[in-house]
């Protein structure tokens, strides 16, 4: 296949049949977000690429491997957004938010950029569903951002993704237990891949994030940083366990994970799969605003990856909203007729009825068969005996049962009747999905 016709490697286009369903979990997580007192803030694709090597850190896989970094023709070196959370930051500290009421919520969908091997549920271009938190430092907080991804799961129908959490403390803990680590690590340098080597001096948490086999078997039995945490960090860390008991929000406590950003303290989660894949992750980061040049201010928050939402939510067997369908496919037959149509689908579809007619100028015969195809719930046929006595036959294509309907009034009181009885049948299996609410 030439290249013209073939996307790059690692991106998806989404197609009308399955866009509907992108919708449905964007809107659901929007709303959820709303509800929670997050509203949408719509950042650049593009930043300048300090943003992110500040922010998500040097040692990061991110930025040592993964960026789409290029120099414009203004000579400024320019990145593709890898995550949400940087643009959101630099944002709420160039608009001044960060100086306004506080906390700041915000949610966003973005498109991210991150040059990795394709894979299922690796994309290189993907997209994020996120929200941020600044200016919050109790561990209600991080509870609340918890529950706001956990009800978003629960609405989209998946019960089974469990919530793992774990504290990495702050940059006073952390120094003890960097000691720690590089004195576990020393024992194996020869045996770590190039990119730890040189963590090890740096940044010796970032081995722990490691994806390489090797790497990860070593890292399987290091010190882990609860065995380290302060005693502010672990009463924090407490405090968030006790917020997610008291609203019975099931969790386990996993000491393995780090999170791929440098950008982390304290609170780190992950929302894993029953088949092992990550969902979402996030948590807390007190020194990110401070590290971007602004007010020493928290934040928190987390990045949910939509493809491995719709993909998780595929394989559970979650339900969607039904397909988009056409309510009517109007047939004219004959010139006159199909101005008529035309007039009649522009007034019906300003009622709010999905509409379509012949704009291929075919057959009669040809236009029932793509109705047919469409999937069209009714049809009308209008020749020159139903442009002289205004009434038509409304056929039902599933039963095939006709009704004599005016052309006027008659036939949008009647779909409309009909098709809210449909609508309402569909909001309430929709609503099946819901979890019980305790
Ligand atoms: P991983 O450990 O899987 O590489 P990460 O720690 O790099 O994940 P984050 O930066 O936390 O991921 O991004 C948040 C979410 O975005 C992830 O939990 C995942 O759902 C999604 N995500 C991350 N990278 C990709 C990707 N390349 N393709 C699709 N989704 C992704
Ligand atoms: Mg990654």
């Amino acid at each position: 296949m030439s290249l013209i016709t073939q996307a790059p490697r690692g991106t998806q286009d989404v197609l009308p049949d399955s866009s509907y369903k992108w919708q449905y979990v964007e809107q659901t997580a929007l709303s959820i977000a709303r509800d929670f007192g997050f509203h949408e803030i719509r950042t650049p694709v593009f930043e300048h690429t300090n943003l992110f090597q500040r922010s998500v850190g040097e040692t990061t896989d991110v930025v040592q491997k993964e960026m789409y970094t290029f120099e414009d023709k203004g000579g400024r070196s320019i990145t593709l957004r890898p995550e949400g959370t940087a643009g959101a930051a630099r944002a709420v500290l160039e608009h001044g938010l960060i100086n306004g009421a506080l906390p700041v919520k915000v949610s966003y969908i973005t498109s991210c950029y991150r040059y990795e091997k394709s894979q299922k549920g690796r994309y290189r271009e993907f997209h994020q569903f996120g929200v941020e938190c600044f200016g919050a430092l109790a561990p209600q907080a991080d509870a609340e951002v918890i529950a706001l991804a956990m009800q978003i799961l629960k609405s989209v129908g998946l019960t089974d993704v469990a919530l793992h959490i774990n504290s990495i403390g702050c940059p006073t803990c952390r120094a003890r237990y960097h000691e720690a680590l590089k004195a576990y690590f020393a024992s194996y340098a020869e045996t770590l891949c190039g990119t730890c080597q040189d963590r090890l001096a740096r940044n010796p948490m970032r081995i722990l994030d490691c994806k390489s086999p090797v790497c990860g078997e070593i890292a399987a039995a290091a010190p882990v940083m609860m065995d380290y945490l302060c005693e502010p960090c672990a009463a924090h860390f407490a405090q968030v366990k006790g917020c997610l008991d008291a609203a019975e929000i099931p969790y386990q406590v996993d000491t393995h994970i780090v999170r791929g950003l440098d950008y982390y303290t304290r609170t780190v989660f992950e929302l894993v799969s029953p088949q092992g894949l990550v969902v979402a992750g996030g948590g807390r980061y007190d020194g990110l605003l401070q590290e971007l040049g602004g007010p020493a201010q928290p934040g928190l928050g987390f990045g949910m990856g939509v493809e491995r939402l719709l993909m998780v939510m595929e394989e559970a067997g979650c339900r969607f909203p039904a397909a988009p369908q056409c309510d009517l496919y109007l047939a004219p037959m004959g010139e006159a007729a199909v101005s008529r149509c035309f007039a009649l689908a522009t007034a019906l579809r300003e009622g709010g009825m999905t509409v379509e007619f012949d704009v291929v100028g075919r057959s009669l015969k040809a236009q029932m068969k793509y109705a047919d195809k469409l999937g069209a719930r009714y049809t009308v046929v209008v020749g020159d005996a139903e442009l002289e006595s205004g009434v038509a036959k409304l056929k039902d294509m599933t039963t095939g049962e006709t009704e004599e309907v005016s052309l006027d009034g008659g036939l949008y009181t009647l779909l409309r009747q009909k098709t809210l009885d449909r609508e309402l049948a569909g909001v309430a299996d929709l609503f099946s999905n819901v979890a019980e609410i305790g």
